[in-house]
């Protein structure tokens, strides 16, 4: 994405909390499972399983983030991106619960959409404290983490590699500029021209 680089990353010597992408990382955590707020209602894998909230979610970051003085568009599709991953993720899990699927469309359209690759196994809802659907889970978990683990894994590797990559590239007077905003770095940095 366009725009100032040096605010991808943290300097080396911040807290863990923040290289990790602090607060926006754990509301996109939030918002990735927010759609299933749905099960404390009536109806479930409606308004909240589909494209309109996405689109509801993308205005609404947009205008916090403008707001806030925040890079718009890189919060927008974070944000968005985060609530959709749960649509596609339920798109490809089974679901044996009629009417299977999600109403993606909803409200133009009340059609149930599900891919039938069943790649992530139905968990148990019910007694979730009993043995039976306990198991049920830690096998779904397992699962997930399987599938998900070594995908997160390479972004994760790949973003490590791409931001040592641009670090060299950002003109000095700029890395200056954001060491000076804070972190422990800057205040060493500070100390040494005193
Ligand atoms: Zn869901």
């Amino acid at each position: 994405m366009p725009g100032d680089r040096v605010g991808r990353f943290a300097p080396a010597a911040a807290t863990w909390y923040r290289r990790a992408g602090g607060g926006l990382t754990l509301i996109c955590a939030g918002l990735g499972a927010a759609p299933d707020l749905d099960l404390a209602f009536t109806s479930h894998r409606t308004a909240t399983h589909s494209l309109s909230a996405v689109l509801a979610v993308a205005v609404v970051a947009a205008v916090i983030a403008a707001a806030a003085g925040r890079p718009v568009a890189r919060v927008t599709l974070m944000c968005a991106a985060a609530y959709g991953s749960h649509l596609l993720l339920d798109w490809l899990g089974a679901d044996f619960y009629p009417p299977r699927g999600l109403q993606l469309l909803w409200p133009f359209n009340h059609e149930w959409y599900i891919s039938g690759l069943d790649l992530f196994r139905q968990t148990a809802r019910l007694r979730i404290f009993t043995r039976g659907p306990m198991r049920t889970n830690v096998h779904a978990i397992a699962q997930e983490l399987a599938i998900l683990g070594p995908i997160v894994a390479g972004l994760w590797l790949v973003r490590v590699k791409a931001l040592a990559r641009l670090r060299p590239r950002c003109p000095a007077a700029t890395i200056r500029r954001s060491r000076d905003r804070g972190g422990i770095s800057g205040r060493r940095s500070r100390r040494a021209a005193r």
